[in-house]
């Protein structure tokens, strides 16, 4: 069956000065030579052509580019129209597009599928491309392209073919026992499979660094109500993402802002205040708020711990108390009403931070406290992580089948499929086996146009 030619706005929707729309499929061509009504333009270069509907009427002056394949993006025949980024100069085109013979809309993410299902790049490369997109700060752009160009196929890729490299002495004993091989060639592959094994597991003992580095780094803001959450996160956020209030307890939910801390990914969420069960002010949704505050305490990667200055012993309740960890930083809030806090205050051994939203006193500690905490979570690294929980299943299953390996390689055939399902866990990674029923799941968080 000939493949549908896909059309679809791969610039942002919304008015600009130029809007691309891209078609790819073997109609591409057609569409146009219809559209301009001449020949088509010299491939990879800009030309200059009049877009026309069915009756003749202009739509636009647009810069078309052709691209033929295999020589393009998706593999197949492309075509890039840049047209004026009017609605209804996109209106009109894709009501033109749409009258053609053998074209229809793109689906979300069908320009990269078609690019994967064409052999462009491989699933990691798939995945990155779409991180690309989304990359909010400087280290999630860095990441996204050394993924795009690869970084993490070829290793994983490399340590398949090592793997399929093993598997081949292991065959030629099974199905050549009689020949003259050397004996034992399990025994001569167990130090290769051993050195893999321990590259692949120091490769997911990132304590999943990669995997932060793509959702953000997730710091919860806890402490009893009133202390004066909502207002560090708006002092953080610098702008007004949580209702701040002098009523204890109206934080309910969670509220999240995203912040750029030198390049690297935060989310910082507000959290309802938590008090001890037994008081009786707390109504049911609050309650359920403190339990969504304590499960993202739980969940959190860095937990800012805040207490008010003038009620110390109060606002360390039980509750706040437990949450105090070498994964908590704790803020001393409102200084600026406790001009005779002790000068040597200490939590878990570590001095808190000192601080007054109120008058800024204390927030440049705080900040770089944060900075230091997630560079040490997030920074180095130079090597390619992996990115997806996607990635480590398959290589926990890698490893998993390795180890069996190492542990008995008695029976020859059963070794050789340890290795064998050893090298198709990584396969899947990148791809190249049994992946049908990943794509749509892969490809669907895509955007149309992508
Ligand atoms: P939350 O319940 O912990 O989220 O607390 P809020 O952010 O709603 O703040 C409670 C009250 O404390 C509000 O009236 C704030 O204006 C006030 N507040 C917050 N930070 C400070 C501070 O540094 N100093 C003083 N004096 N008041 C503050």
């Amino acid at each position: 069956m000939t493949p549908q030619t896909i059309y679809a706005l791969s610039s942002a929707p919304g008015r600009a000065g130029v809007a691309v729309i891209r078609l790819s499929g073997p109609q591409a061509a057609d569409a146009v030579l219809a559209l301009t009504g001449r020949d088509l333009p010299k491939p990879r270069t800009a030309s200059l052509r009049r877009l026309r509907d069915a009756d003749g009427v202009l739509i636009d002056e647009a810069l078309v580019l052709w691209f033929e394949k295999p020589h393009s993006f998706t593999g197949e025949d492309v075509a890039e129209l840049h047209v004026h980024g009017g609605r209804a100069v996109l209106a009109a085109l894709f009501d033109a597009l749409a009258k053609l013979p053998g074209l229809r809309l793109a689906e979300p993410g069908e320009f990269s599928r078609r690019a994967f299902e064409h052999g462009r790049f491989d699933l990691t490369q798939a995945e990155a491309l779409g991180d690309l997109i989304n990359a909010e700060t400087e280290a999630q752009r860095r990441q996204a392209l050394q993924q795009m160009q690869g970084a993490l196929g070829n290793l994983y890729e490399g340590w398949r073919n090592r793997l399929t490299h093993a598997l081949a002495h292991l065959e030629a004993e099974i199905d050549f026992p009689d020949e003259d091989l050397p004996e034992g060639v399990a025994a001569e592959v167990k130090p290769q499979i051993a050195r893999l094994r321990e590259e692949i597991a120091g490769h997911l003992a990132d304590n999943r660094r990669g995997e932060i580095l793509r959702e953000g780094l997730m710091v919860a803001i806890l402490g009893a109500p009133n202390v004066g959450k909502s207002s560090l996160l708006n002092a953080l956020a610098r702008r007004d993402v949580a209702i701040v209030s002098e009523i204890p307890g109206t934080t309910r939910d969670v509220i999240e802002a995203h912040l750029d801390l030198g390049g690297y990914p935060v989310v910082l969420a507000d959290t309802a205040g938590l008090r001890a069960k037994d008081e009786t002010a707390a109504d049911r949704i609050e309650r359920e708020g403190i339990h969504r505050a304590l499960k993202r305490a739980e969940g959190a990667d860095l937990k800012l711990v805040v207490l008010d200055a003038a009620r110390l012993r109060e606002t360390l309740a039980e509750e706040t108390a437990a949450l105090i960890d070498e994964n908590a930083i704790v803020v001393v809030n409102k200084v600026d009403a406790a001009p005779d806090l002790p000068p040597d205050l200490a939590f878990a051994g570590r001095a808190p931070i000192r601080l007054s939203v109120k008058t800024g006193a204390g927030m440049t500690d705080l900040l770089a406290a944060l900075q230091e905490a997630v560079t040490a979570r997030l920074g180095g690294g130079a090597g390619a992580s992996l990115t997806r929980e996607r990635h480590r299943l398959a290589l926990q299953d890698c490893v998993a089948s390795l180890d069996r390996f190492l542990a008995d390689t008695s029976a020859a055939e059963l070794a050789a499929e340890d290795v064998r399902l050893a090298a198709r866990a990584l396969g899947r990674i990148t791809g190249r086996i049994e992946v049908e029923d990943l794509l749509d799941v892969i490809f669907r968080d895509f955007c149309i146009g992508k």
